[in-house]
């Protein structure tokens, strides 16, 4: 099948060919690009800042695997079977935690270093939900950045991979068979590749990162626009789980008006002992969960909400006091620098703290190799929903996942490549022209969209709330649809184009969040706070339908 909708974009202007073509430079599409050279295969990856600015740089917590002396594959999977509330995908768990400690043993041998003890063992710490010691970090709380910075060491030294930064991709290309056969992409540079361009290839690979910038309050970075999710819908692939966004439960915080990417201060903080406390020093966690502030994030965010609402308080308080200025300073040096920088010393003052949109557990759905339902189009990383998470996802499985599906992904390519199953592409130009063109949303539709997105659908949602957000985004695609039709559509750019990539995502967030009605991980409805396993212990499918909405699909039981 081609596309049924495209951005409003101008003709590409240039073309390019390569093998396989990766959207986005996190751990995710950076680890597809350097296995599928492994088969000889060329490999673009095109990115749409600089290499190291998605969330990948930003992980803080650390990586989680078996690796520690009596912990098991087994262990890991329970844990994370709990956390995902009952629709993780056992099989996909299953490969994600067995395969995980050689994914990281691959990681270090590509060069990223991990903090080690005396004995030069990798040093292993807890996290919210976590029975066992598991999380390798590096840098003290700078995991993320040490693994960038590995894996771009590495991709910028291998001259069979061609990068091209500050790069928008727009859309999917197809054959006449509906086989992926390239992107559209707008590159902001000078020279040859200047504007709007297609890359031709035999696969492309959606490693385009999380969807945190929906919401006026995340963690993730500016990038984070759900761009990938918004072009698989307009591709026609499936996508499920949009409403499960974790919301991670401390997240500096820098007052009222404060908005898009914000400081995390990890649950490494919480896992080292700091407490939660409200403005009165009690600890609120105590009594609520066996693991206190250790918790599933789900649980944690929702105490903290609710102690928020009570005492009327905007905030709680973490209080790391105890830990004294020099593990401060070796243990957790990033999150104390970003804290000193807003005013706050941990070392002396508990660190003021409310919940952040902070990982998307949803995404575009794929199987174990991961295909998407678009054949030849592949997702890995946060973009993509393998079904390990489930209903919320476990602190530190992130980064593994985009790990070992990345991986699974090149061996897919690889196997194919080896059978002849990855012919040269040519793409239906006249399926490109017939998509229909989505009008642009104006870029100042970027805050209102998260304005209603965090008023809405953010960590408290009801039936009442959901429907006053997709009231708000109805209003913001019609008035687009109106600007077309009084010929003053918003200019084709960058941040008219990502803001029509958030109303899309926003919308069917919206949509699927209104229709699962109970309570379930890190979704959490007022109006239906019980689980339901009766009628919701399945997912959401959410396909657009040909006038271009966002339409959810319960999965057949
Ligand atoms: C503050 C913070 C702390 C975290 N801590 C941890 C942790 O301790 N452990 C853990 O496991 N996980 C953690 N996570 C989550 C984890 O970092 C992410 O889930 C993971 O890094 C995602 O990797 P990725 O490769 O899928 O995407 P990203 O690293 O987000 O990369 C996405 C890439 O896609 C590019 N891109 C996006 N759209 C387009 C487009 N249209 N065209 C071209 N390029 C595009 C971006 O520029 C970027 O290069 C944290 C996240 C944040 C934000």
């Amino acid at each position: 099948m081609s596309a049924t909708h495209r951005l409003t974009a101008p003709a590409p202007g240039w073309t390019a060919t390569t093998d396989v073509v990766v959207v986005g430079s996190g751990v995710a599409g950076l680890t597809v690009a350097l296995n599928v050279r492994k088969a000889g295969l060329r490999a673009m990856v095109v990115t749409k800042a600089m290499l190291d600015d998605g969330s990948t740089r930003w992980a803080q917590g650390g990586i989680a695997a078996a690796l520690g002396e009596g912990d098991t594959p087994e262990q890991h999977l329970d844990d994370t079977l709990v956390a995902g509330a009952g629709i993780c995908d056992e099989e996909a768990v299953r490969t994600l935690v067995t395969e995980g400690p050689d994914a990281v043993r691959r990681l270090i041998a590509v060069g990223a270093a991990f903090d080690r003890g005396a004995d030069g063992e990798i040093l292993l710490t807890r996290e919210g939900g976590h029975h066992r010691r598991r999380i390798a970090h590096a840098g003290g709380d700078a995991t993320g950045a040490e693994i960038s910075r590995a894996l771009v060491e590495a991709v910028r030294s291998d001259p069979g991979i061609e990068l091209i930064e500050h790069a928008l991709v727009l859309d999917l290309l197809t054959d006449a068979d509906g086989h992926a056969a390239g992107l559209t992409l707008h590159v902001m540079g000078e020279g040859q590749r200047d504007g709007v361009g297609a890359v031709r290839a035999r696969a492309v690979v959606l490693a385009t990162g999380g969807m945190g910038q929906v919401f006026s309050a995340t963690t993730n970075p500016a990038v984070s626009t759900g761009d990938g999710v918004a072009l698989a819908l307009r591709a026609g692939a499936a996508v499920t789980d949009l409403e499960f966004v974790q919301f991670h439960p401390t997240v500096l915080w820098l007052g009222p008006e404060a908005e898009g990417q914000q400081p995390l201060v990890s649950e490494a903080v919480r896992g080292e002992g700091a407490h939660l406390v409200d403005a009165d020093g009690v600890r609120f966690m105590l009594g609520q969960h066996e693991l206190a502030e250790l918790a599933p994030r789900d649980i944690v965010a929702k105490a903290i909400t609710r102690r928020m609402q009570e005492q009327g308080a905007e905030h709680m308080y973490l209080d790391g006091r105890h830990f004294g200025a020099e593990m401060w300073e070796q243990r957790f040096p990033t999150i104390l620098a970003s804290c000193r920088a807003h005013g706050i010393d941990p070392v002396t003052e508990p660190i003021p703290v409310a919940p952040a949109a902070h990982y998307a557990s949803g995404g575009i759905r794929t199987d174990p190799r991961g295909r998407t339902s678009v054949p030849g189009l592949y997702a890995c990383g946060e973009v993509a929903c393998t079904g390990v998470h489930g209903a919320n996802r476990l602190a530190s499985n992130s980064l593994l996942e985009g790990l070992v599906f990345a991986e699974a992904i090149a061996a897919d390519l690889t196997a194919r490549h080896r059978t002849g199953g990855l012919p040269e592409r040519s793409v239906d130009v006249a399926a490109a022209r017939a998509a229909q063109p989505v009008p642009l949303p104006p870029s100042e539709a970027r805050a209102e969209i998260q304005r209603l997105m965090s008023r809405g659908a953010g960590v408290l949602r009801s039936a009442a709330s959901m429907a006053d957000a997709a009231a708000g985004l109805t209003l913001l695609a019609e008035q687009a649809y109106a600007h077309v039709a009084e010929e003053k559509p918003a200019d084709p750019r960058v941040e008219t184009w990502e803001a029509a990539n958030l109303l899309l995502v926003a919308t069917a967030l919206v949509a699927a969040a209104a229709q699962r009605r109970e309570t379930r991980g890190c979704h959490w409805r007022e109006d239906f706070p019980e689980r339901d396993d009766a009628h919701w212990r399945r997912h959401l499918i959410t396909t657009l339908t040909a006038s271009g909405d966002p339409v959810s699909t319960p999965e057949e039981q």
